[in-house]
């Protein structure tokens, strides 16, 4: 029989017509497998549908091979839940026989389910009941912990091999890379500098050797041909035609308010980003004339821009804002932006794979200390503060940097020594931090020789260096409540031991206990990880070298495949406005009322509620007449609008319902009795709940991050919306009484999805 005969009567295949089964399998494989061979492991991130053509395979659950659940052949389906979820397999998969299996694209599939009712309803059908059994949180992420690669950072989630480019033009250097995707290897790595005047220089370094190459380049166009001329030439990159590069990734300093990720480049984009450029004219004009000359010469390449501010997007007000009069902020967009954001989040996702941890779980403090410096608070995986600001001059001492001084001085060398915006602006860029404190070196290599001989300029640069960084990380610490680990990285990070020993020192009462033998022998590798604490150390010390240019390229991959996943809109979903509600435990809700759960009323934005309600009692004030959610929780929730929050005195951080680690607690009073809760204070986080049949029609999957475009008088954007699968739920968008305000979303509104933002295991 062959594939078609076989699709044919395979149900739901079979209601597919002859043009879509050709479409179908011009997206498909055929792969062979040999008896005992693992067809998928578990922890696999699921990007396929699988179709067995012959012979069969075992389903497993765990290591024991007796833990046989079933065995499927020939006709028989199995992946059908990554269509919704894109989750790691909790099973394994295993060849019973030697036996081919037609591997069939998401993305084939996820089109085809969007043109044909026909093939949708009995796809929703499966799922549906899928959905319903599914499987906890728990075994999803032991599940991902078997994975070595759950990030994505070896490329492991390609099958194909892809090149992808990497760039990085300054206004006088050009610093690039190659990946291939087939091999978990950079192919090399170029640096030109001196662009624009006669002595420039290309250096490269390949498996082959390093090489220098002095000419004259003009431009930042001279330039990139240079770079092409060698990449072709190369025997190392394996590229005759520079065509088959089919991915370029480009580093974008500034990316404001508008990108909290990385982004294909359109037409639209570059607009975008250009007008960033006023946020950042030293660097955003040469990222763009690297990006335009680049879309020039590979016009049929995917160009993704990779920004160095959005992983800082997350940072709540109270972070990014300064004291200033308001309208700085809204007319001049003058806030904190925080840079070297693709490197704090690699040794985020590194961190996370060493500790074999969820990153979602953990807090860390992430200090970059190389020519430039700069630490960020992370929590559940993303930026809650870091120490650059506006621009890269905020925070720590670096080589040439002064980090945070009193804005006063700025004054007072304006008008005492009769300097221009421009003087001062070098004294602090260029003069001041390492080299400015010690009349000597931006070097710590060569601080730490003269200092050894005796020289106090460089000792006090070293002291002020390294006393900033352990007070900021005194700061996060208070910012974060507790940390599980703290990370070096960057030039100096990787590797001064003496500088990571000197910022230790002192810091143990925070539970930071610093193992000395392991700090100075620590020389990793990139792509390794060493823990440099001591066994009993509260918080883990970790060294983890930067590799901005696979973050990059790994950012590039999955923002190209963002774009092809396909989001369809199929139409408006209503809002619904929700008031501070709480959801009580049965036994919670017992102590408030008595046993007198009888009576339910329809509250708004309430599904149903108690009639009963309840007074919150925070540490800076209490609000009466609360409503109780209709259905009981294992844990009692309480979720408030933010004007509420800041009634009660609190600090609720925004979270998923149920995740309740961490947050604050507050006494709950009803009319027999109340509770104190020590945690369960959150502000939800937007979300949308959407039925298994609404996700198949739109290319959606449970948990994506997806924009909505309000449809009202306003029409505006919210962003940072989570995205909730349930088998049979009616779509509505959620949101609280403070942001609807804000967006002035009245009952009955509705908003549209406007775009993906982000998809996990992506
Ligand atoms: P980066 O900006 O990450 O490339 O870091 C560059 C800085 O790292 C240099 O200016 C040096 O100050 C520092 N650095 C590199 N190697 C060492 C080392 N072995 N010991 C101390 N500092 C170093």
């Amino acid at each position: 029989m062959g594939i078609n005969e076989l699709l044919k009567s395979v149900h739901p295949f079979s209601v597919l017509n002859a043009k879509e089964l050709e479409k179908l399998l011009s997206e498909s494989r055929v792969v062979e497998f040999r008896e005992g061979e693992s067809v998928m492991r578990i922890g696999d991130i699921q990007r396929h549908l699988y179709l067995i053509y012959d012979g069969s395979v075992r389903v497993m659950s765990d290591g024991d091979e007796n833990a046989s659940i079933k065995t499927l052949k020939r006709g028989d389906i199995f992946g059908e839940m990554s269509l919704l979820t894109g989750e790691p397999s909790i099973y394994k998969i295993i060849a019973l026989n030697e036996c081919r299996i037609i591997r069939i694209s998401e993305k084939i599939l996820s089109f085809i389910i969007g043109e044909n009712e026909k093939f949708l309803n009995p796809v929703n059908d499966v799922l549906s009941s899928l959905f319903r059994e599914r499987h906890d949180d728990t075994r999803l992420l032991t599940a991902l912990s078997l994975n070595n690669d759950p990030y994505d950072l070896a490329f492991t989630s390609t099958d194909d091999s892809i090149k992808i480019l990497v760039i990085n033009t300054g206004s006088s250097s050009l610093k690039y890379s190659l990946f291939d995707t087939s091999k978990n290897i950079t192919l090399f790595t170029g640096l030109i500098e001196n662009i624009g005047s006669a002595e420039s220089v290309h250096k490269t370094d390949t498996r082959e050797g390093k090489e220098e190459r002095h000419l004259k380049i003009d431009g930042i166009g001279e330039a990139l041909s240079e770079m092409v001329s060698f990449i072709k030439e190369s025997p190392v990159s394996g590229i005759g035609d520079i065509s088959e590069i089919s991915a370029v990734g480009h580093r974008v300093v500034h990316g404001g308010e508008k990108f909290s990720g990385s982004v294909v480049l359109t037409d639209d984009v570059i607009t975008s980003v250009k007008e960033c450029s006023e946020l950042a004219p030293l660097h955003n004009p040469y990222n763009l004339a690297g990006i335009e000359e680049m879309r020039r010469l590979l016009p049929s390449a995917l160009h993704v821009a990779v920004f160095d501010t959005a992983f800082h997007q997350s940072m709540p007000e109270r972070a990014f804002k300064y004291a200033i009069p308001g309208e700085l902020y809204e007319k001049q967009q003058i806030r904190r932006y925080g840079f070297h954001g693709s490197n704090h989040k690699f040794v985020c996702l590194r961190a996370s794979m060493f500790l074999k941890r969820p990153l979602h779980s953990m807090k860390l403090i992430s200090c970059h200390l190389g020519n430039g410096v700069s630490l960020c608070a992370i929590e559940r995986g993303g930026s809650v503060d870091t120490s650059m600001g506006m621009t890269p001059l905020e925070g720590l001492v670096m080589g040439t940097r002064s980090g945070d001084i009193d804005p006063g001085i700025v004054f007072h060398l304006m008008r005492t020594l009769n300097m221009s915006p421009d003087d001062v602006d070098k004294i602090l860029n260029k003069k001041s931090g390492l080299l400015g404190v010690s009349g000597k070196s931006n070097d710590m290599r060569e601080l730490f020789k003269s200092a050894l001989e005796g020289d106090i300029g460089s000792k006090s640069a070293i002291n002020i260096f390294c006393y900033r960084v352990r007070k900021y990380i005194g700061s996060y610490m208070a910012v974060l409540g507790d940390a599980d680990a703290l990370i070096f990285t960057a030039g100096i990070g990787e590797n001064s031991s003496e500088v990571r020993a000197r910022i230790c020192n002192g810091l143990e009462s925070f539970g930071i206990h610093m193992d000395h033998r392991a700090n100075r022998n620590a020389r990793p590798q990139k792509g390794e990880v060493i823990d440099i604490s001591k066994s009993d150390s509260k918080i883990r010390i970790l060294v983890i070298p930067a590799d901005e240019e696979r973050m990059i390229a790994r950012e590039t991959l999955h923002a190209a495949r963002m774009a092809g996943a396909g989001h369809r809109t199929a139409g408006s979903i209503p809002f619904v406005v929700q008031p501070s509600h709480v959801h009580l435990s049965r036994s919670d809700f017992t102590t408030l009322f008595g046993n007198n759960d009888a009576g339910k009323l329809p509250v708004a934005g309430l599904q149903t509620a108690f009639k009963e309600r309840v007074r919150l009692i925070g540490p800076g004030g209490e609000i009466d007449e609360v409503a109780v959610s209709g259905s009981f929780r294992d844990k009692t929730q309480v979720e408030v609008s933010s004007t509420d929050e800041f009634r009660l005195g609190i600090m609720a951080p925004l979270r998923d319902a149920g995740d309740l680690e961490g947050t604050p607690g507050l006494t709950i009073e009803g009319s027999k009795g109340a509770v104190k809760i020590k945690r369960g204070v959150i502000r939800v986080r937007k979300h949308i709940h959407i039925s298994v049949k609404e996700a198949l029609m739109r290319g959606l999957k449970d948990r994506d991050i997806v924009t909505v475009r309000t449809e009202n008088d306003k029409n505006s954007i919210l962003g940072d919306i989570l995205v909730k699968v349930w088998s049979d739920s009616v779509s509505a968008i959620h949101i609280d009484k403070d942001e609807a305000l804000a967006l002035n979303i009245k009952r009955g509104d509705t908003g549209d999805i406007e775009s993906i933002r982000s998809r996990l295991y992506m």
